[in-house]
């Protein structure tokens, strides 16, 4: 790779960094209010603000991950096992991960929109979300670590999602972050397309430690994620974080599939992240 090229991704995702730091700022200090009174998916005006920001209609779409779910990645499970069948089998590098709720309904649309849609106003909602859940289940971390998206996802989406998510999340919970500490390198396929076996080998190798990767030792590290699929994701950079000395790493997602026997992620195919839009 040349000079050119790693100051062009660097500078990217700078950019994006600084504009989800601009926009959370905004949004808290009231300047660019991006929550109203309205509910966030059927816009119907509203008084309470629990659940996502929906209204009691659409409340009804969301499903709490709050049944039984896998004691180690955190998807709902059906059967009464401990864990799922992917976390019996294989190898996870972070030690925990949980979610707020189960991706498919309304959760799945609020994610759809925050991220292909440019609704940015639902960042804030969800990270009130997760915040809850760090302090309920008493998650206690030192170091927030977005998932990293490629500088080319970055660029054609024009903002960068799990920044946005980050800078609110920072704000409730007050821990630092460490953006750059876990890089996304070569652009792999979009993980929305594929099947759970081949989610897992499209992410190996994708991820390494970046300018920031001193940051992660000894550090109890916070992945930070929209959603949680097989988990193969959240995995590769908890690797990656403790290849860099990070004592422990939890992660936390808003929403996360529905573990099935047999297969171990989303439906395959594209539908099940532009149906919805
Ligand atoms: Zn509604
Ligand atoms: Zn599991």
């Amino acid at each position: 790779m040349g000079m050119g090229a790693l100051f062009g991704r660097k500078s990217n995702t700078q950019r994006a960094v600084r504009q989800a730091k601009r926009f959370a700022f905004l949004s808290s200090s009231g300047i660019a209010a991006p929550v109203s009174g309205r509910c966030l998916l059927c816009g119907k005006e509203q008084l309470s603000f629990e659940f996502a920001g929906l209204c009691d209609e659409c409340r009804g779409k969301i499903t709490p991950n709050a049944g039984k779910t896998c004691e180690k990645c955190g998807r709902p499970l059906i059967a009464e096992e401990r864990f799922c069948e992917t976390c019996r089998e294989k190898e996870r590098h972070f030690d925990r991960a949980y979610s707020c709720y189960v991706y498919e309904d309304a959760a799945k649309q609020l994610v759809t929109r925050f991220k292909y849609a440019k609704a940015l106003y639902i960042a804030r909602q969800m990270a009130y979300d997760m915040a809850e859940l760090y302090f309920t289940k008493d998650i206690s971390c030192s170091l927030i670590v977005p998932s990293p998206s490629s500088a080319e996802r970055i660029k054609e989406r024009g903002y960068d999602h799990i920044a946005m998510l980050t800078e609110f999340l920072r704000g409730i919970i007050n821990i630092p972050v460490a953006y750059g500490a876990v890089v996304k390198g070569k652009d792999n396929k979009m993980q929305a397309g594929l099947g759970g076996v081949e989610r897992e080998e499209n992410v190996l190798g994708v991820y390494s430690g970046g300018e920031n990767s001193g940051m992660l030792k000894g550090a109890h590290v916070l992945v930070v994620d929209d959603v949680l699929t097989t988990g193969a994701t959240a995995s590769e950079v908890a690797k990656v974080a403790k290849k860099f000395g990070a004592e422990k790493v939890k992660v936390l997602t808003f929403a996360s599939t529905r573990y099935s026997a047999g297969f171990s992620g989303a439906t395959p195919g594209r539908s099940g992240d532009t149906e919805e839009l």
